[in-house]
């Protein structure tokens, strides 16, 4: 199912696993570390990345590879890999191709978790990072960037501040300094926006969240666009462009062309070494999640757009974010990039500041307070007392988070029990 001519409702349910006569429909869970060969000299190929197979699942998995197919279909890129979760896959695309002494240039409006990734932990690792308005100006974005740098990242929706990303611009302003875009496509999902097709050369997921939909089974992917050409730039990509010794002497953007030199790097050097793998049984839930994908975003989007119209009405809230209403500061950017909707989270303040907030979290009956977000059951969160508390009072700012803001992730239930319960618990407030 290689066909890229489907739609992607199609590649939801049927990409990336095609069976043959008499073998299962759906996509079966090879759950085995190992595979058996009849000869060293067999396996010793698969060692050298000489020949196509498996031999162990930290590495590579049957199962694993099909769900991956079908996200790398999906984004419309030339290879992907699933990880354990979402921070693994932003790590992992990240780390494949900075070294310490690197640089990155960052929307300064991304998950917290991935803001502490980039900011702390690679810090620590001698990868620095400077972290810029994703409303920066050209000027702005190019003052950014320093010799060193080697990745610019950014989220096409901002988790939790709903900022949308000019991926085109960014992805210009990536491509003049001869680095790729990597863009984290979460809350979108490529049902909603596609940012190879904007000029985005990588594209993460955390799995978790809409792709799986169902609260069942934490997971990440890595799609590659194939358009970035390393070997033009080989002096920056060194891991991608001379020998690896860990690998006989393999120059991966040689032996596997734009198409498949990041992705094949990226298992065979940060999977074999750090293991963060998903394990069949999650990718084959992952798998049925995908296959309603397209059908679910849609209720999320519309879910999420009648709750936001609610309370953009309502005298007890101070602001709502979200693109899809017309007077939001993003709403022109998603009518460009997300013109079939955007997702189903909503942000917004309660009037009367964290405690307002608090207590109007409280009363609700139908959404649950839960660190989480993209499923089928609707739930709430306060960013600035859990996800992002390790931040600033700046540091929150930046990232577009008040500390008044409650993220709403509007799931699949009927919009008119959504919008009584959110009702009923500012009636109390
Ligand atoms: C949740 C999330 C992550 C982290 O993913 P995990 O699967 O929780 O590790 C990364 N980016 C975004 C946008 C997220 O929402």
């Amino acid at each position: 199912m290689a066909d890229t001519t489907l739609s992607r409702n199609t590649i939801c349910v049927q990409g990336g696993y095609t069976p043959g006569n008499g073998e299962p429909r759906q996509i079966p869970i090879i759950q085995s570390t190992t595979f058996k060969y009849d000869s060293s000299d067999e396996m010793g190929k698969l060692f050298d990345l000489e020949a196509d197979g498996y031999f162990y699942s930290r590495l590579a998995n049957p199962t694993c590879d099909h769900v991956a197919a079908k996200i790398t279909q999906l984004e419309g890129g030339t290879a992907g890999m699933l990880t354990s979760s979402g921070q693994a896959a932003n790590f992992f695309a990240l780390f494949n191709i900075c070294n310490a002494g690197d640089h990155i240039v960052s929307s300064s409006s991304i998950y917290g978790g991935t803001f502490n990734l980039i900011a702390v932990t690679m810090a620590k690792m001698g990868i620095t990072a400077t972290f810029v308005s994703p409303d920066a100006s050209d000027e702005e974005l190019d003052a950014a960037f320093q010799p060193n740098t080697k990745a610019v990242f950014g989220e096409t929706i901002a988790n939790p501040a709903l900022t949308v990303l000019d991926i085109e611009r960014f992805a210009a302003a990536a491509h003049r300094h001869n680095v790729p875009l990597i863009v984290d496509n979460t809350f979108a999902t490529p049902i909603n926006c596609r940012p190879l097709e904007w000029g985005a050369d990588i594209v993460t997921h955390s799995t978790t969240k809409y792709m799986d939909g169902h609260g069942g089974c934490v997971g990440g992917a890595i799609v590659d666009g194939g358009r970035f050409d390393w070997m033009a730039h080989a002096d920056k990509f060194p891991g991608l462009t001379t020998p690896d010794d860990s690998y006989h002497g393999i120059t991966y953007a040689e032996r596997f062309g734009m198409g498949g030199a990041f992705i094949t790097k990226c298992t065979a050097q940060l999977m074999r070494d750090f293991g963060c793998t998903q394990s069949p049984v999650s990718a084959y839930m992952l798998n049925l999640g995908l296959e309603s994908l397209h059908v679910r975003m849609a209720r999320h989007c519309e879910n999420g757009q009648a709750v936001a119209e609610f309370l953009a009405s309502h005298p007890k809230i101070a602001y709502v974010n979200y693109c899809g209403l017309p007077g939001d500061k993003y709403h022109a950017a998603a009518q460009k990039y997300l013109p079939n909707g955007s997702c189903g989270v909503v942000s917004f303040g309660v009037k009367g500041g964290r405690e307002a907030a608090a207590a109007f979290m409280g009363h609700l009956k139908v959404a649950a307070i839960e660190t989480h977000v993209a499923d089928a059951r609707t739930c709430c969160l306060h960013p600035a007392s859990s996800t992002h508390r390790q931040m600033t009072e700046e540091q929150l700012l930046a990232a577009g988070v008040q500390p008044d803001l409650v993220r709403m992730s509007c799931g699949l239930e009927d919009k008119a029990d959504l919008i009584a319960d959110i009702a009923q618990a500012l009636d109390k407030i």
